[in-house]
């Protein structure tokens, strides 16, 4: 049997690009969804999507910049569930610019989704999963995370933010002895509606240009499939995957 079957997983941005993914790839394996996004509709047909090929899954409208709704999530998958296994906290958006351009309120959305999003899921799983003594999160961090370059500033900020979340959860569960596994995942340019988020015209143009290269968003959907799939006493710490011409 896959160690994937019947694990209970919420994965936060699952209405496109790898969140839609990710949630198909571990459907097919035996997983049970938990989808979650801003867009209803969307859910809802990946939801009957995976129903159709005879996957598991349930759906709750979810932002993830509210404590309150992600703490309504968590609640909802262990009713409906009874317990929680894996938290891929996807949810990201990239509205990318130099800083002397001062979108401020890009910024804010920024660190509101990309850096407050992650914590708020990490907490609204982490009592359920520290009681059981089991659970894995895994968080998309980016190659973003790593490197920084001009007009990625903020958003490179909040990436590196999510691997220094990873890396924290990793050694504070580690030395509690919870045997919570903690992933970070961080893609190169990947096809999906991120580059749709940043607003700015000169930076979109060479996003779109640099883009040319992306891979499917399958193929993150794989490495974190991967991760999931390996036995409790293994921990995926650290996962880079890039389109192999990307610099
Ligand atoms: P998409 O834009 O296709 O997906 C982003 C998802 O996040 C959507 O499902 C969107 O759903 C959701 N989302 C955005 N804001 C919120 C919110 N406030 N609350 C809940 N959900 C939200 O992009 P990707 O699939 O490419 O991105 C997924 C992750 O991967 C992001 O964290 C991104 O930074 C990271 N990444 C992507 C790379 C790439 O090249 N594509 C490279 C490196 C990292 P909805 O609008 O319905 O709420």
């Amino acid at each position: 049997m896959s160690n994937i079957q019947d694990k209970v997983v919420i994965i936060t941005g699952a209405s496109s690009g790898i969140g839609a993914a990710a949630a198909k790839e571990l459907a097919a394996k035996g997983a049970k969804l938990v989808l979650a996004a801003r867009r209803e509709e969307r859910l809802e047909q990946l939801q009957k999507e995976i129903q159709n090929d005879g996957g598991q899954a349930i759906y709750k409208v979810t932002d993830v910049t509210s404590h309150e709704q992600m703490e309504e999530l968590a609640a909802y998958a262990l009713k409906e569930f009874g317990k929680i296994d894996v938290l891929v906290n996807n949810a990201g958006i990239m509205p990318q610019a130099f800083l002397f351009k001062k979108k401020v309120d890009e910024w804010d959305k920024m660190i509101d989704v990309n850096i407050k999003g992650v914590l708020y899921a990490i907490a609204a799983v982490l009592p359920s999963m520290r009681e059981r003594k089991s659970g894995h999160i895994i968080n998309l961090s980016s190659v973003a995370g790593h490197n920084i370059y001009p007009g990625g500033t903020v958003y490179c900020g909040t990436k590196y933010a999510v691997k220094a979340i990873s890396e924290g959860l990793r050694q504070e569960e580690a030395i509690s002895g919870t045997n919570i596994r903690v992933t970070n995942v961080s893609p190169g340019a990947v096809s999906s509606e991120l580059l749709e988020t940043t607003t700015d015209a000169e930076t979109k143009t060479g996003l779109d240009d640099f883009y040319k290269i992306a891979i499917d968003a399958d193929s993150i959907a794989r490495a974190i499939t991967f991760a999931v799939e390996q036995p409790s006493d293994v921990a995926i710490n650290e996962m880079i995957i890039r389109p192999t011409v990307q610099v």
